[in-house]
């Protein structure tokens, strides 16, 4: 038995079943026109919710971009209550959703089995995503966690075909980007690398600026297999290895992997 209780909250009146339908019809449910936020929770009293400023900072920068109000203090409060029950010793997931009508929904759920298995390391499998770099144009939302992640489930639905874990993106050009859910990472020649992101459709993620810093390079695949390491960075799974791209294995050091995942995953000290 998993010991989360799931829970569901609303912004604004607090919390409903578990299992409530909850907004079922709004800008983020039928157009994709809403954020979201997926924190990583250590259970305790009090329980810790994972650089929680930092997913706030973000979520309060992509409601701004589709001009829709942000009540910092509502979802703070929120968040608070929603994981006050997450065991000691057990991690959890906060997700926060606001739709551009306005709407919010915060839940709490238990880690999935995938996130996991992830922590272990990834095959990721490369795909076009076809985009250039456009500068100035914050209608594309390219910095901005919207809830239209419809092409990135279909990435990663396509690289489990391939016999993937993951998928990584690649521009017209081919040049690196990011994975579908991750920021990517890599260690050559005694430096950190990460993809150059502006204008590029990357997101700004929280656990990459918590390892970082790093330099923003343009490159391409091929570039990763001169690493000493690679990893895709996220808030759930942490700094995932990845053992593989498209098939050919990748070196690995499992003791920057150690010490990037302590960084990323903000584990409790063992008492
Ligand atoms: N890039 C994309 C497209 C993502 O969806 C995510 C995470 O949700 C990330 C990068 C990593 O962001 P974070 O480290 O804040 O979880």
């Amino acid at each position: 038995m998993n010991p989360v209780r799931p829970r569901t909250a609303v912004l604004g009146s607090g919390e409903v079943a578990w299992d409530a339908a909850v907004v079922p019809a709004d800008d983020a449910a039928l157009r994709g026109e809403g954020c979201f936020e997926t924190i990583l929770v250590h259970g305790g009293r009090p329980a810790h919710v994972v650089r929680l400023e930092e997913h706030l900072d973000r979520f309060e920068r992509s409601a701004a971009a589709l001009d829709t109000f942000f009540d910092r203090a509502g979802w703070t409060a929120l968040s608070a209550a929603l994981v006050d029950e997450v065991p000691d010793g057990v991690e959890a997931v906060l997700r926060l959703s606001l739709s551009r009508s306005g709407s919010g929904v915060a839940t709490v759920r238990p880690l999935p089995a995938s996130v996991l298995a992830g922590r272990d390391g990834v095959h990721v499998a490369t795909l076009a995503r076809g985009t250039v770099a456009v500068a100035d144009a914050p209608w594309l939302l390219g910095a901005v966690k919207t809830s239209s992640y419809a092409v990135n489930g279909a990435a990663l639905r396509e690289a489990a075909r391939r016999g993937a874990d993951d998928a990584l993106f690649v521009d017209a050009q081919g040049f690196l980007l990011e994975g579908p859910t991750a920021n990517l990472l890599w260690h050559l020649d005694g430096a950190w690398h990460t993809p150059v992101p502006a204008g590029r459709g990357v997101l700004p993620g929280t656990t990459l600026a918590a390892v970082g810093p790093a330099r923003e390079v343009l490159r391409r695949p091929e570039e990763l297999l001169r690493a000493d390491g690679v990893w895709l960075l996220s808030s759930l799974r942490g700094a995932a290895a990845v053992l593989s791209v498209d098939g050919t294995p990748l070196p690995g050091d499992a003791d920057l992997t150690r010490r990037l995942q302590q960084v990323a995953l903000e584990r409790p000290p063992l008492h």
